[in-house]
């Protein structure tokens, strides 16, 4: 058993003789198959604006029970149909053997493993197992694992490579995080580039969607994911996106997709402008979640505040405060930053932590 993916011998996603046709790819479709009717339209709006490949999500994996866990294999006849039709490709997202048997079945063109399946590995070499017994060599598109474990996503994609898998691509859907964040699933561009920069033959695709969960995000992730140079873009659409049984707030009609698609750069090569532009980005992004995690950490210390005035505490103790001090500072020298930096970060967000609960102390509390 090879220790790692070789992917020197990996194929585009699409077999086409002109790549450019392709570049970037772009897949839309609901989150869910939930009526003939609904993929049918859906799937023919999309293909009158060019869209080549449809996604409908037949089996939907919910993390709770009680929610609506797709039609099942009553819809794949749809997906026939909308290929038979528009002579898009079809693709939808398989977690057992049973579903892969199902799919294959059914001729549906191009596989993906969602993020709750690629995180298991069982499962994994279940899937991979049954598309090597039918001799299926992909496309499979593995989307990123709900966790932000870089070497158990190359693992689920090893996986697939080894039963024989050669059309295989990656999609960044983002990954699950605790708390209020401006993304549903906040990207970690960085892991994504990280498997570009080891695996660079392996196409790596971008699902704002899910990275986003709101229709006004698809946009501008769509053409940040353009400018790290992404493959192409994996995007939800529905004729009705406010009816739909799924992920409705992120949900586009297939013109409100077409406004977007046209409205983003394509660009040919990422130069060296442009990975300076790419480099800002993603200090603007680690800026935003600096100011994220600050947040988080003051509404604690408000939680604080509000016990401190309960049991008659004062604001400030000095042990507690030389501990903190003590340690962080301690913690980024380990990690080559300078002692006077981290005495000044650490004081600056202390005197503003004190500020927060003397104000809860003289009864000026934030509603949260
Ligand atoms: C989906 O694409 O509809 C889906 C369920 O995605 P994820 O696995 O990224 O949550
Ligand atoms: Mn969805």
């Amino acid at each position: 058993m090879p220790t790692d993916i070789l992917m020197d011998d990996l194929l585009p996603i699409l077999d086409t003789t002109n790549a450019e046709e392709h570049h970037p790819l772009i897949i839309a479709g609901p989150c869910s198959a939930e009526s003939e009717q609904q993929v049918l339209e859906t799937a023919r709006s999309l293909a009158k604006s060019g869209i080549k490949v449809f996604r409908a999500g037949i089996w939907k994996p919910r993390t709770r029970p009680g929610g609506f866990e797709g039609v099942g294999a009553v819809g794949l006849p749809w997906l026939r149909k909308v290929k038979e039709e528009t002579g898009m490709l079809t693709s939808t997202e398989i977690a057992t053997r049973q579903h892969a048997e199902c799919a294959l079945e059914a001729g549906v063109d191009i596989l993906w493993i969602g993020a709750r399946t690629s995180a298991n590995p069982f499962a994994m070499q279940e899937i991979a197992d049954v598309l090597a017994e039918h001799k299926f060599a992909g496309p499979v598109l593995v989307k990123n694992p709900v966790n932000p474990d870089l070497e158990l996503w190359i693992g689920a994609l090893q996986r697939l490579y080894n039963a024989g898998i050669r059309r295989l691509g990656a999609i960044h859907r983002g990954f699950s995080a605790y708390g209020p964040h401006i993304y549903r699933n906040p990207p970690q561009w960085h892991i994504a580039l990280e498997l570009r920069r080891r695996y660079p033959q392996l196409p790596i695709i971008c699902d704002p969607s899910h990275i986003g969960g709101k229709r006004e995000l698809i946009a501008p992730l769509s053409q940040q994911a353009l400018d790290m140079g992404f493959d192409g873009l994996i995007i939800e659409s529905h004729c009705n996106p406010d009816c739909a049984w799924s992920d409705k707030a992120q949900q586009v009609t297939p013109d409100s997709l077409e406004l977007i698609l046209s409205s983003l750069v394509y660009r040919e090569q990422t130069g060296s402008t442009e990975n300076l532009a790419m480099l800002r980005r993603e200090i603007d992004r680690i800026d935003n979640e600096i100011i994220e995690v600050l947040n988080k950490r003051m509404r604690v210390c408000r939680e604080i505040g509000r016990y401190k005035k309960e049991h008659s505490m004062p604001v400030v103790q000095a042990r507690r405060y030389g501990d903190i001090m003590a340690s962080r500072i301690d913690a980024a020298v380990r990690l080559h930053m300078g002692a006077e930096f981290m005495r000044t970060v650490f004081s600056a967000v202390h005197e503003e932590s004190v500020r927060q609960q003397i104000n809860i102390l003289n009864g000026d509390d934030i509603n949260e």
